[in-house]
C-alpha cells in the first residue's frame, strides 16, 4: 500500500496497534503529524569507519564486538576499558570515571562508539566515547545513531521514534506540496519544503539542519501569520460599522476639554484612532503606553468623537475602583459639557439599575463606565459606537467577542501592562497598534534604588526628610496578614503597625488592602489623596489607577515577590508631579536571578525594556501563550528567539493577504490547503473564499 500524509500510523511496517497507541499520546496519528514530529535536539556523529583505517586525531564512528571489559583502575576514580573487534582489527576504549558501565557493557556485545582518536604508548585508542549497543546485525540501528534525537515516552524510545521515521521520511516528504514560488523562496533563502521535512530528520550535518530548520520555522510562523492576517480582513471586510464623521471644528472642541496641550504620541495615537473610526469597519486597535503616560487621554478623545457622532460609548475597566477612577477622571474633563456620563456599578440591584438600564437602553446616557457589568445581557446599548476596554490583557479574547455581541462598534483596548513587540504580533497579531512611548512633560524624575539590608536605615532616614517636606509616601507589601508570627515575611497589616508606632510615630500612617470594606478602602484613599495621611501602607490594591501627584516615595518590601510588569505598574503611581521621585525596593531573597530582576528595575524606567526582559527570561508563560489566544502552539520556531524571522512572516503574510485576500492566485492553492489543514477550525477560516 503506497503511504501517503493521511495513512495512518498503525498501517506502517513495524508499527502494530499497541506502539500506534503510544504514538497517538504525542500527537502521531497518521503520518502526516510523524513528519512534524521534530527532533528535540540533534547530535551529528560522523560516518562509521574500519577500525584499521583510524587515525591519531580523526573523529570517527567504530562498530565492532566486545572482546574484553573490565576496570582499569578500581581506586576512585574508576577507569572503565573495553577493547572491541571488527573483522579487520580491534582497538581499546578507556572512560575515566566509567564505573557506572559495569552494568551496560559486557563480552559478546556489538557497539558503536564515536569520538577523537588519541594515542596512548603507540596504541591508538578513544577516550570517553559516545557508545551505543547494537543489535546483532543492526543495519537501520547504525543509520540511527547519530542525528536526530526525538522526546521520547517510557514506552516509545527516541530510537523506536527515529526507526520509524527514517523508514517513510524520505517517500513521505514527496507529498509535501511546496507553498512558496521559486521566487519567494530565493528571497528568503528558504529550502525548498519537501527538502526541509526531509533534512529536519535526516539532515547530516549542522548545516543542513539549519537550513531545514529556518525553512521550517518560516512556514510555521508565516502561516500564523496568515491566519491572523486573514482573520483582520475578514472581520474588516464582512462587519460594517458606524462612520464617524470629523473635521476640524470638532477637533478643537475635543481638545478644548483638555487643560493641556496633547503630546506628539497622544497626537499620532489620536491620528490613527480617528483614521480608524471614519472607516466602515471597526476599529480592532491596541493602545499600549506606560502607567500616567496620557491614554486616558486619548480614550476620551475616541469617546467624544463617538458622541458627537450621536452614538454610544462603553469604558470597561477590569475592576470597581479602576472604573471609578476613571468615571472621576472622565467627568472631570467633560465638566460644563453636554455629554452624559454614568457610573454603572457592580453592586446595583433592582428598581436602581432597572432605571440605569433603560437610561442606557433609551440613548440618555452618552457614555457607561463599568466592570463586566457592561456586558451583562440585560445592558442593551441603543446604538453603541465604541468600545474601550481597560487592561486588555486581563480579559480574554472571548470576552472582546462577547463585548461586541453581534453589533460592530469601534474597539479600543487601553494596556499600560507594556507588551513586547513580540506578542503584539502573535497572540494580539489581529489588533492594530498604537504606542505612546514618553509622558505628558512636566513631570519629575523617578529613581529606583534597590536596597541592601545594611541600609535600610539610611533610606528610612532620606524617606524621613522628603515627609518632612510634606511628600507622601507608598509602602507596599506582597501580601496582607502574615499568621505565622516567627516568619520574617513582610506582610501589610503586620508592618503597618510597626511602621506607624515604631519607625514613623510622628507621622499619619494608614492601611489599605483588599479585604476591607469599599467603604474604608475609598475613606482612606480620600485621606491620603487629599494630604491628611502622609503614609499608606498598603498591598497591590494601589496598583492601578490611583493618582496622587504629591506621592513621591514609593517602598516595595520583598519586592522579589512580584513581577517586573506588576512593579512597574506600581512604581508608576509615583512621579505624577513636577518633584523628583523615588523607589525603594527592599528583597528577601539572595536568588541571583531574582536580584538581576531587581536590578532591572534599578536601570529601567522604561516599560518596555523591561518586559522585554522578563520575557527573555520567564518566557511567555500562560498569559501571553499563543494557545490561550486561539493561535496553534508552535512546534518549532520560538517567538522570542526567533524574532527576527517572526517579524519577516508577519510583513510577508500581511502583505500577501493584502494583495490576495482570498488567497485564490493559482500559485497560493497550495497555500491555501496548507493553512486550511492547519489551522482552519481553530481560526474560523475553513470558508475563506
Ligand atoms: P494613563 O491612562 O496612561 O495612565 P492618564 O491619561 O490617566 O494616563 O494621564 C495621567 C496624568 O497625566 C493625568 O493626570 C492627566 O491629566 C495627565 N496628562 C495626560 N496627558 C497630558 C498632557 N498632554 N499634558 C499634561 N498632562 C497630561
Ligand atoms: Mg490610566
Amino acid at each position: 500500500m503506497p503511504l501517503d500524509l493521511n495513512t495512518e500510523i498503525k498501517f506502517v511496517k513495524g508499527v502494530g496497534p499497541r506502539r500506534a497507541k503510544s504514538f497517538e499520546t504525542l500527537g502521531v496519528s497518521r503520518l502526516g503529524d510523524l513528519l512534524e514530529y521534530f527532533p528535540r535536539s540533534w547530535n551529528f556523529l560522523p560516518e562509521p569507519v574500519g577500525i584499521d583505517q583510524v587515525y591519531e586525531n580523526q573523529e570517527v564512528t567504530v562498530i565492532g564486538f566486545i572482546e574484553s571489559c573490565d576496570f582499569l583502575r578500581f581506586r576512585r576514580p574508576p577507569v572503565f576499558e573495553i577493547r572491541i573487534t571488527d573483522e579487520k582489527s580491534s582497538m581499546r576504549a578507556i572512560w575515566f570515571n566509567g564505573g557506572y558501565l559495569v552494568n551496560q557493557l559486557h563480552v559478546g556485545m556489538r557497539v558503536a562508539l564515536s569520538g577523537k582518536i588519541s594515542k596512548y604508548k603507540h596504541q591508538l585508542q578513544l577516550n570517553n566515547p559516545k557508545f551505543r549497543v547494537l543489535g546483532e546485525d543492526d543495519q537501520e540501528q547504525i543509520a540511527t545513531f547519530g542525528g536526530a534525537v526525538y522526546p521520547a515516552t517510557a514506552d516509545l524510545s527516541s530510537n523506536q521514534i527515529k526507526k520509524v521515521i527514517h523508514n517513510v521520511c524520505a517517500d513521505l516528504c514527496v507529498s509535501k506540496k511546496e507553498i512558496f514560488t521559486k521566487e519567494f523562496r530565493d528571497q528568503r533563502k528558504l529550502l525548498v519544503r519537501q527538502d526541509a521535512y526531509r533534512l529536519i530528520h535526516l539532515a547530516s550535518d549542522d548545516e543542513e539542519l539549519e537550513k531545514a530548520k529556518r525553512t521550517l520555522k518560516y512556514e510555521e510562523l508565516f502561516l500564523m501569520q496568515l491566519g491572523l492576517a486573514i482573520r483582520r480582513s475578514k472581520t474588516r471586510s464582512f462587519s460594517p460599522s458606524a462612520i464617524m464623521k470629523f473635521n476640524d471644528t470638532l477637533d478643537s472642541h475635543i481638545r478644548r476639554r483638555f487643560p493641556f496641550m496633547l503630546t506628539q504620541d497622544q497626537d499620532n495615537a489620536i491620528a490613527e484612532i480617528v483614521a480608524d473610526m471614519r472607516e466602515a469597519h471597526p476599529m480592532n486597535r491596541l493602545l499600549q503606553g506606560d502607567v500616567g503616560s496620557g491614554k486616558t487621554v486619548v480614550a476620551v478623545y475616541a469617546a467624544l468623537l463617538a458622541v458627537a457622532n450621536k452614538t454610544q460609548v462603553a469604558i470597561m475597566a477590569p475592576t470597581e475602583i479602576l472604573a471609578e477612577q476613571h468615571y472621576l477622571s472622565i467627568t472631570k474633563y467633560l465638566e460644563g459639557s453636554r455629554v452624559n456620563c454614568m457610573l454603572l456599578k457592580g453592586g446595583l440591584t433592582g428598581k436602581k439599575r432597572k432605571e440605569a438600564l433603560e437610561k442606557i437602553a433609551s440613548s440618555e446616557i452618552d457614555i457607561v463606565i463599568g466592570t463586566v457589568a457592561l456586558i451583562q445581557d440585560d445592558v442593551v446599548y441603543n446604538n453603541l459606537g465604541l468600545i474601550v476596554i481597560d487592561e486588555q490583557h486581563k480579559f480574554g479574547v472571548d470576552q472582546r467577542a462577547k463585548l461586541r455581541k453581534g453589533k460592530l462598534p469601534h474597539c479600543l483596548v487601553m494596556t499600560a501592562t507594556p507588551i513586547p513587540r513580540t506578542l503584539t504580533m502573535t497572540a494580539f497579531g489581529d489588533l492594530d497598534v498604537s504606542i505612546i512611548k514618553g509622558s505628558p512633560p512636566g513631570r519629575g524624575k523617578v529613581t529606583t534604588r534597590l536596597v541592601q539590608p545594611d541600609d535600610r536605615e539610611k533610606a528610612f532616614e532620606f524617606i524621613r526628610a522628603r515627609l518632612k517636606a510634606k511628600k507622601q509616601a507608598y509602602f507596599v507589601y506582597p501580601r496582607i496578614t502574615n499568621e505565622d508570627a516567627n516568619s520574617q515575611k513582610k506582610a501589610a497589616v503586620n508592618e503597618y503597625k510597626m511602621l506607624k508606632d515604631e519607625v514613623f510615630p510622628e507621622f499619619n500612617v494608614g492601611l489599605l488592602h483588599g479585604q476591607m470594606p469599599q467603604a474604608e478602602k475609598q475613606a482612606i484613599m480620600e485621606s491620603f489623596r487629599s494630604g491628611d495621611l502622609d503614609i499608606l501602607v498598603s498591598t497591590v490594591v494601589i496598583e492601578v489607577g490611583v493618582d496622587v501627584p504629591n506621592a513621591t516615595i514609593m517602598v516595595i518590601e520583598a519586592a522579589n515577590h512580584f513581577g517586573l510588569a506588576q512593579l512597574h505598574q506600581l512604581r508608576g503611581r509615583i512621579g505624577r508631579g513636577m518633584s523628583n521621585s523615588y523607589c525603594f525596593l527592599f528583597g528577601d531573597t539572595d536568588n541571583e536571578v531574582a536580584t538581576e530582576r531587581l536590578k532591572m528595575m534599578q536601570r529601567s524606567n522604561d516599560g518596555f525594556a523591561i518586559a522585554e526582559f522578563d520575557l527573555g527570561l520567564r518566557g511567555p508563560g500562560e498569559l501571553f501563550s499563543t494557545r490561550q489566544h486561539g493561535l496553534p502552539d508552535l512546534k518549532i520556531a520560538d517567538i522570542i528567539k526567533d524574532y527576527d524571522l517572526l517579524n519577516m512572516a508577519r510583513k510577508d503574510a500581511f502583505e500577501m493577504i493584502k494583495q490576495d485576500p482570498n488567497l485564490s492566485f493559482p500559485e497560493h492553492l497550495n497555500l491555501r490547503e496548507s493553512l486550511i489543514s492547519k489551522l482552519g477550525d481553530k481560526l474560523g477560516l475553513t470558508d475563506i473564499g
